[in-house]
């Protein structure tokens, strides 16, 4: 690339990244310079279309679009309209189909009862009892304390280990806490968010959309720190923050994941978006068919596609932050070097070393937007 003079850089196209040159654009009429080192637009949000089924398929994982953060839903749609679409997830244990997150439906087929909700509750209260402590210090603990070992055993501590590569007792407890528990057959998986919806012309157009502006330019280049892009007023980092110091002070863990697609030549395979398989026996944890995501569209009748989900330690694609001690206190240390880059700020799930949804990512990039708006 050739030196440009921009107002703004901005290092990453996913969401936290095209929001802000957006805003910056469109609010502040400034020029702004995107550096996108993959070879597309939006990140792990990204979406395609598979040439051989025409079924349009979420690159890096099913993404189901969740919020009640009114700011971000009207933000973001004012870029896309939202099919009706609810998220259910399945688990597949020793050949039979549960529900999850679990709920009553899940717990009188596990235990082969017929519990009404109060009944239910009382159960489990029951056989999780003697896992009660004050504070718990690991995922297995929590996980113990509220659903009891059975269940534990069964849907979550082979999954866990599985798609973490670790044991649950190395991963804090916050991560057992986005798994709801629930004594009624609700079997939505985001029914404590307002909306929910997947964009009816899939992730990619409303990246296209968000960086489509005349002051807005994409490039296809991996940021350097060392190299001197005349930048104006001031860069957003998104990346990885361990990537962008060279790895100075030692890499950041992620948990990554690899996805194998594959044709099936009937027009359902398994009847639903997402089964889980928390069996140690298969290798992956998910399968994935995308066409139930767009239950609005019209797909041909002879094939589907279905995607196979690999959890990798490799940090090559990082997806998500193993949050241990270690790595956040390196990650913290990351961050007070970043702090000292002038006219440098960094933001998003990756240079945030966070387990961000995409509305809390949004809502960050907005945010950042106002704070900039102030100080320019
Ligand atoms: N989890 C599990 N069994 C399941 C689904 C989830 O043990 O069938 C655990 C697993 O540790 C996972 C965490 O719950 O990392 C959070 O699940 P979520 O579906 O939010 O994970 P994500 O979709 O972000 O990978």
């Amino acid at each position: 690339m050739n030196k440009i003079k921009t107002d703004f850089l901005v290092v990453g196209s996913g969401f936290y990244g095209s929001v802000i040159a957006e805003r910056i654009a469109s609010i502040l009429k400034k020029k702004v310079l995107i550096l996108e080192k993959r070879n597309h637009i939006g990140g792990n949000c990204y979406s395609e279309y598979d040439k051989s089924t025409n079924i349009e398929y979420h690159k890096y994982g099913s993404h189901i679009f969740h919020t009640s953060n009114k700011k971000v839903w009207d933000y973001i749609n004012s870029f896309t309209k939202f099919n009706s679409y609810k998220h259910q997830v399945l688990t597949n244990f020793k050949n039979k189909i549960y529900q999850m997150p679990i709920n009553l439906e899940t717990i009188n087929s596990f235990f082969n009862k017929n519990l009404s909700p109060h009944e239910a509750e009382k159960y489990i209260n029951k056989i999780s009892k003697k896992y009660y402590k004050n504070k718990y210090d690991n995922f297995e603990e929590k996980a113990l304390s509220q659903i009891g070992l059975e269940l534990y055993s069964a849907f979550i501590k082979n999954y866990t280990e599985k798609q973490w590569n670790t044991n649950p007792k190395n991963l804090p407890a916050s991560i057992f806490n986005r798994l709801p528990l629930r004594f009624n057959y609700n079997e939505d998986y985001f029914k404590n968010c307002i909306w929910q919806g997947i964009p009816k012309d899939g992730y990619t157009k409303i990246f296209k959309g968000l960086i489509d502006n005349k002051n807005i330019r994409l490039e296809k280049e991996t940021y350097n720190l060392n190299k001197d892009y005349k930048v104006k007023y001031m860069t957003i980092y998104t990346g990885p923050l361990d990537r962008l110091f060279n790895y100075k002070l030692g890499k950041l863990k992620w948990r990554s994941l690899l996805f194998k697609k594959k044709i099936v030549n009937v027009n359902d395979y398994q009847g639903t978006s997402v089964i889980n398989f928390p069996e140690k026996k298969f290798r992956f944890t998910r399968i994935h068919e995308p066409k139930h995501l767009h239950p609005e569209r019209k797909f041909k009748n002879d094939k589907t596609l279905i995607i196979y989900e690999y959890p990798k330690t490799s940090d090559d694609e990082p997806y998500y932050p193993v949050n241990d001690e270690k790595n956040r206190l390196r990650h913290r240390q990351y961050k007070k070097m970043a702090y000292k880059i002038p006219k440098f700020e960094i933001g998003g799930r990756l240079a945030d070393y966070a387990y961000y949804d995409m509305d809390m990512t949004i809502s960050a990039a907005l945010q950042k937007f106002e704070s900039i708006k102030k100080n320019i």
